[in-house]
């Protein structure tokens, strides 16, 4: 029997998962604490719960989909949180956050009853509106096999990463070389034009050999060169990745002197970048400011 799937934090990731879960046959509750978005998944067809307290009565699975570590500790241990529910809730976090609060709430919930993977996506409202994500997990293969009707519907590609916290890490290391590459596409293809020679041909050069990447195959002809800028992930939360990131950096010691680089770019970026702008934008700003 398929179980509930409660679904907390309705945004552009959140609601376009819970539509495809519920695609897919799973019976799907959603909740998120702004009345808009609430409103927008009403109108999706998404049966939208009164408060958080009534999903979590509800829902055995609850898959979180919120931007920060604040927001996903809340849902934990918040006032109605998971901590002060019913227990034996599996939650399936593919937000975006540290390592360290993964374990932690994991082991939390683990303490209390309940159950936890840190699952962190990667393909954006596009690839989750498809059901065709990458989920990074971490967590027990008693667990991972409990979520899989929920993988199933949304990923194309799961991975394994390794025990709590691992997928929360894979995520981070997959943006940091992300916001890289939209730094260095950023920089080549200027090349490219200053040596006489356009972007997208050089591109198409480049996508059929070996300087090729996600940025440079799929962000740079879909949102950066058509000017189309709406990939539906913003500056602001890429910037959180990358700080998370810098912080992991910090917290193993590790000497990194590109990805410093890298973290003060997209530190700096938020001078003419606005937290809602598109993150293919730093691609597009001028040398000495991006
Ligand atoms: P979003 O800002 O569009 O949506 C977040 C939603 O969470 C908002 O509707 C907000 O009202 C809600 N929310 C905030 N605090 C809440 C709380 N305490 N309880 C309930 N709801 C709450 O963000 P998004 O782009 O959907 O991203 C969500 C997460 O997924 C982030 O961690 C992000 O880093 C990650 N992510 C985003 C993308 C992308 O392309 N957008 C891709 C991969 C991962």
């Amino acid at each position: 029997m398929t179980e509930q799937v409660g679904v907390v934090g309705l945004g552009r990731m959140g609601l376009a998962m819970a539509t495809t879960l519920q695609r897919a046959g799973l019976e799907v509750q959603g909740f998120d604490i702004a009345a808009a978005a609430r409103d927008r998944a009403a109108a999706k067809g998404i049966e939208v719960a009164d408060n958080l307290a009534a999903l979590l009565a509800d829902c055995p699975i609850v898959l979180a989909s919120l931007p920060d570590d604040a927001a996903v500790t809340a849902l934990v241990e918040g006032p109605a949180g998971l901590l002060d529910g019913p227990a034996g809730r599996l939650l399936v976090d593919t937000s975006t956050v540290e390592p360290a609060t993964s374990r932690r709430l994991a082991g939390a919930l683990e303490a209390a009853g309940h159950a936890m993977l840190d699952a962190p996506v990667s393909g954006g409202p596009a690839g989750a509106e498809a059901g065709t994500l990458t989920v990074m997990v971490g967590g027990s293969e008693a667990d991972l096999a409990r979520g899989q009707p929920v993988f199933a519907a949304l990923a194309r590609t799961v991975v394994h990463v390794g025990p709590s916290g691992a997928g929360a890490v894979a995520k981070l290391v997959n943006n940091l070389l992300c916001a890289a590459h939209l730094l260095t596409n950023g920089e080549a293809m200027r090349l490219a034009e200053a040596a006489g020679v356009p972007a997208a041909r050089v591109l198409e050069a480049v996508n059929a050999a070996s300087g090729r990447s996600a940025v440079s195959e799929v962000n740079m002809p879909r949102w950066i060169l058509s000017g189309a800028f709406d990939s539906g992930f913003t500056m602001g939360l890429m910037r959180k990745d990358v700080r998370l990131a810098a912080k992991l950096i910090e917290a193993a010691g590790l000497e990194a002197p590109l990805s410093r680089e890298v973290t003060a770019r997209w530190a700096l970026s938020a001078e003419r970048l606005a937290d809602e702008a598109d993150f293919n934008q730093i691609a597009a700003l001028p040398a000495e400011e991006g």
